[in-house]
């Protein structure tokens, strides 16, 4: 998946918004909470990943091939950025 500087993606449920990155976790985590832990100070650059990622980024100590495969990162749209913070922020 290719992200381009400044770029909007098309998303299905809210139009045409401004990306944001979460981990693979979050979006297929139907029921579960998976943790949010947000990795960037910037607010135009919107990028979390789940409590599990965080572990696994610690444990590695970077962004490392083998992080990077865990993380399996998607791209989704800011507000569906806000609804998967708002749902998968409880327990950590
Ligand atoms: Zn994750
Ligand atoms: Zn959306």
């Amino acid at each position: 998946m290719k992200i381009e500087e400044k770029s909007s993606i098309r998303c299905g449920t809210h139009g045409t918004r401004t990306p944001a990155i979460v981990c693979c976790h979050m979006t297929q985590a139907k029921d579960l909470v998976v943790g949010f832990v947000e990795n960037s100070s910037d607010p135009d650059d919107l990028q979390a990943w789940c409590a599990a990622c965080e572990q696994l980024y610690l444990e590695e100590g970077d962004k490392t091939e083998r992080f990077k495969a865990f993380n399996d990162f998607k791209v989704v749209c800011d507000f569906c950025y806000a609804s998967l913070k708002e749902r998968h922020s409880d327990t950590v």
